[in-house]
């Protein structure tokens, strides 16, 4: 009987310590909200893996202290309530005076100043306060510790009248479960009084949060959009992304808000719109361009990934491609508007790049040049897309194109950690045209311009450089084959 009672207790002792040590090392985050404090207040509780603090490794280039310039207020403290000494490094990092193994208490404050600021990519990637709530990414609020970190809790407290459209696992009311520290990080969220609907497909959500005025009346209009474009990708490729291990996603947060000049940007696997509401159409073009030029990436750049940024042109120019050929199928730009935009936004781009028939694309692909030379990668790449899809399809009589190419590395790399290489792509687009054999060592991997307005001719088009505009439209005696090529590379519904 004693004895029994022993082994009870032993078990229950037992069991209690199981469920402490698993408490025990549980990460905890609460970010609270009050709107007008024009800040967050977060505070976290984790065990140490070192005695090193730190905000993502990406952003902010701009300050010394990169993210960690909008952080007041940083305190750590024991599990005896007890201050840690921290000392500010100064380049984003800290060292508090506390070893591997210990519980801690951090909290700290993030003032959403953001758009005070300049940031060369655009206040989309970064944080931002409207009257209806509080956009920011996780990179502008997570302070981290170590590598191995998993299955973090993330709460939101807001105001009662407030939601949280979270990039993470949502578990409701505010509340998530948070992959690691990238997930953390590589994330964005929407607080407020927003409108917020999905768009579910095979068990992959895409998430949008919308607000604002003259955003939250285009609810229909977007949601449809955005089915369309999903299903254009998904019947292309042959399914959802997939990226590869361990970076698996279920779910892409959309954050629509208004702004005075369009703008969009990628976090992880989020998107980050601003959209021009003044009623200009190209302001309204470019947002939706903007949004299906990103969701691509998802399987052109997440899915399917270079080894090297000298194949930017292949990631953003393609996806440049495949994005209006998306939004033709959707119904949302017409085919005039297809040529308007070749000219208008690309060519002008490209033709007016400093580095326009001087460098090389792969030459400007990297750090900020990327910006800086917009019009040699993402109008350069569209065209030499364009070129090799024309090749391809002259030479297998319109039943092959630049398709099989994408399509084709999306079967043999989408999942897998492999990465293509240079010569493996230039491979595949020779092996399906003998003309593109020869044509990228010259017009992408050497200074040459890219001869659009001959590609487009090619293809049956009445295509010419004018003026130094690219001026493209039908012919008048456009032959049955030409009219089933152009359907085929520009056509719509
Ligand atoms: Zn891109």
């Amino acid at each position: 009987m004693i004895k029994s009672l022993w082994i009870a207790f032993a078990i229950l002792f037992l069991f209690s310590a199981t469920v402490c040590f698993g408490s025990d090392s549980q990460t905890a985050y609460t970010v609270r909200i009050e709107p007008a404090s024009g800040e967050l207040s977060i505070t976290a509780r984790m065990t140490l893996e070192d005695d090193r603090l730190f905000i993502a490794p990406i952003g902010a280039n701009q300050f010394p202290a990169r993210w960690a310039a909008f952080i007041l207020d940083l305190k750590v403290k024991g599990t005896d309530g007890k201050e840690i000494p921290v000392s500010d490094n100064g380049d984003g990092t800290w060292k508090i005076a506390a070893k591997g193994g210990d519980r801690v208490d951090l909290s700290y404050n993030v003032k959403l100043d953001h758009e005070k600021h300049e940031w060369s990519s655009g206040i989309d990637g970064a944080a931002y306060v409207r009257d209806w709530g509080i956009f920011s990414v996780g990179r502008a609020f997570a302070v981290m510790n170590g590598e191995d970190r998993k299955d973090i809790d993330l709460k939101f407290e807001t105001p009662k009248s407030w939601k949280v459209s979270g990039s993470w696992k949502d578990n409701g009311v505010g509340s998530f479960t948070v992959a690691d520290n990238n997930d953390l990080s590589e994330s964005m969220f929407f607080a407020g009084q927003h409108r917020e609907f999905s768009i579910k497909r095979e068990g992959f959500e895409l998430l949008f949060a919308i607000g604002g005025p003259g955003v939250v009346e285009q609810e229909s209009e977007l949601s449809q959009l955005a089915g369309k474009v999903m299903d254009y990708y998904i019947e292309l490729m042959g399914g959802l992304p997939n990226p590869p291990p361990g970076t698996r996603f279920e779910k892409v947060l959309v954050v629509v808000s208004p702004g005075k000049t369009t703008d969009g940007e990628v976090i992880g696997n989020h998107i980050s719109v601003i959209l021009d509401t003044s009623g200009d159409p190209m302001g309204a073009m470019i947002s939706r361009f903007i949004f299906a030029h990103e969701f691509f990436h998802l399987w052109n750049g997440k899915s399917i990934i270079p080894e090297s940024v000298s194949e930017e042109w292949f990631k953003e120019g393609v996806t440049n491609y495949y994005t209006i050929k998306a939004l033709r199928a959707a119904g949302a730009l017409p085919e005039g508007a297809v040529f308007g935009v070749l000219n208008g936004l690309f060519y002008q781009r490209y033709s007016n790049d400093e580095g326009f028939g001087k460098k090389t694309i792969p030459a400007v692909s990297s750090g900020d040049d990327k910006h800086k030379h917009w019009g040699m990668i993402y109008g350069g790449g569209l065209f030499a897309g364009i070129c090799s899809d024309v090749a391809i399809r002259k030479s297998s009589g319109n039943r092959r194109s630049l398709d099989d190419v994408i399509v084709g590395l999306f079967r043999d790399y989408a999942g897998t950690d492999k990465e293509y290489s240079k010569t493996e792509l230039l491979n595949r687009l020779a092996a399906l045209s003998d003309s593109n054999r020869g044509f990228f060592e010259k017009y992408v991997y050497g200074a040459e311009p890219v001869p659009i307005a001959q590609c487009l001719s090619d293809a049956g088009l009445d295509a010419k450089v004018e003026n130094g505009q690219l001026m493209v439209k039908r012919k008048a005696d456009e032959s049955a084959a030409e009219k089933k090529m152009i359907d085929a590379m520009f056509g719509g519904q």
